[in-house]
């Protein structure tokens, strides 16, 4: 059985106040199932908030991009290691509005990937498609590149202890959900792709999905049985759909067992 994960992404969102307002909603409802965790992404200043906060709690935290170096002269960047000094056991790598506002390359976050298991770092890789890419039939070539970079970089074994989340990016943050279908259909290529190198690896690797996910799609995604959670962006910042969206992951993962 794969273990499920849902991640929130807050993306640049939030201050003190209402950080704090979230996490004690998220302490005050959430019931913890070994079969899911539950993982919050918040930018860098409120990490530390976040952390203080989860101490002790079965919720992890992560942050949203990190350097590829460990330390030196990188004005403004925060290195895997800053992360992991205090506790941060996550990082997403290549989220679409990182490779699209900063020009993030396949190669890049090959980089960023590395330095991040260096530092035992979980990296979150995502990867998807633009509109234009699926309309054209490149959905499949796209997200395998994308994910091929990092093997041939990096080798198959640095997916050992990662996540790769399929995000299709006409679906980030628009409203517009792939249907199950679309999503376990992108799903079973990341997961037959990872299979071509290592086929016990492929069948294990926690693969996630993002784009729209909410309380009332979570169920009918999280069935699909390449799909294991989700990283959540706008419902993240709702407690109430967030933490229903936990329970569809830790739902479906028993309904996946009962047809293996
Ligand atoms: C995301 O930020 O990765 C995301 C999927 O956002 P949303 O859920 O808002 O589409």
């Amino acid at each position: 059985m794969r273990h499920q994960f849902v991640i929130g992404n807050w993306k640049m969102n939030g201050d003190l106040r209402s950080n704090s307002r979230l996490l004690e909603e998220l302490l005050e409802a959430f019931s913890p199932n070994k079969a899911c965790s539950l993982v919050i992404c918040s930018s860098y200043p409120y990490l530390q908030q976040v952390a203080a906060r989860l101490s002790g709690q079965k919720i992890q935290f992560g942050a949203q991009d990190v350097s590829a170096f460990d330390s030196g002269a990188h004005t403004g960047d925060v290195s895997p290691l800053m992360l992991t000094d205090f506790g941060c056991q996550y990082v997403l790598l290549g989220h679409s509005e990182r490779r699209s506002d900063h020009q993030e390359s396949n190669d890049d976050i090959a980089g960023k990937f590395a330095a991040s298991l260096k530092a035992g770092l979980i990296p979150v890789l995502c990867v998807g498609e633009t509109l234009e890419d699926r309309e054209a039939g490149l959905t499949d070539d796209v997200v395998s590149d994308q994910i091929t970079s990092v093997i041939e970089s990096l080798g198959i074994e640095a997916f050992q202890q990662a996540i790769i989340a399929y995000e299709p990016i006409w679906a980030i943050g628009t409203g517009k959900t792939a249907s199950p279908e679309q999503a376990q259909q992108v799903h079973h290529t990341i997961r037959s792709l990872i299979k071509t190198w290592d086929v016990e690896l492929g069948n294990k690797l926690p693969i996630i999905y993002g784009g729209s996910v909410n309380a009332e799609n979570a169920d009918a995604l999280f069935q699909q049985p390449d799909i294991d959670g989700g990283l959540v962006g706008g419902a993240s910042l709702d407690m109430k759909a967030f933490i229903r969206i936990y329970q569809s992951a830790v739902s479906a993962r028993h309904e996946q067992g009962e047809v293996q």
